[in-house]
């Protein structure tokens, strides 16, 4: 009995983070916390291509990278702007 050994995980927003919101983004749970998380249209494209994908919120994805290194693929081009737009935010937010 063997699992995939590729599995896609994608990693998303919390919803709960302050002012967040993704433009045509969905609510999904986090597989690991049960947080709802924004699936935005990129992230959504890539469930669409990869059947079985997990769909986790960034606190548990770090943690994920932390403990699995180079088994996590890196992000998209437009997971990347995503982020980048994400920690610009949290920046001036806090
Ligand atoms: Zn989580």
């Amino acid at each position: 009995m063997s699992i995939a050994e590729e599995k896609t995980i994608l990693i998303c927003m919390r919803v709960t983070h302050h002012g967040y919101h993704v433009p045509g983004g969905l609510r999904v749970q986090c597989a690991d916390c049960g947080e709802l998380v924004w699936v935005s249209p990129s992230g959504w494209l890539i469930l669409h291509d990869s059947p079985g994908a997990e769909v986790v919120c960034v606190e548990c994805g770090l943690e994920r990278m932390l403990a699995e290194p180079g088994k996590i693929s890196p992000p998209t081009p437009a997971q990347l702007d995503e982020l980048n737009e994400y920690l610009h935010q949290k920046g001036s937010a806090a």
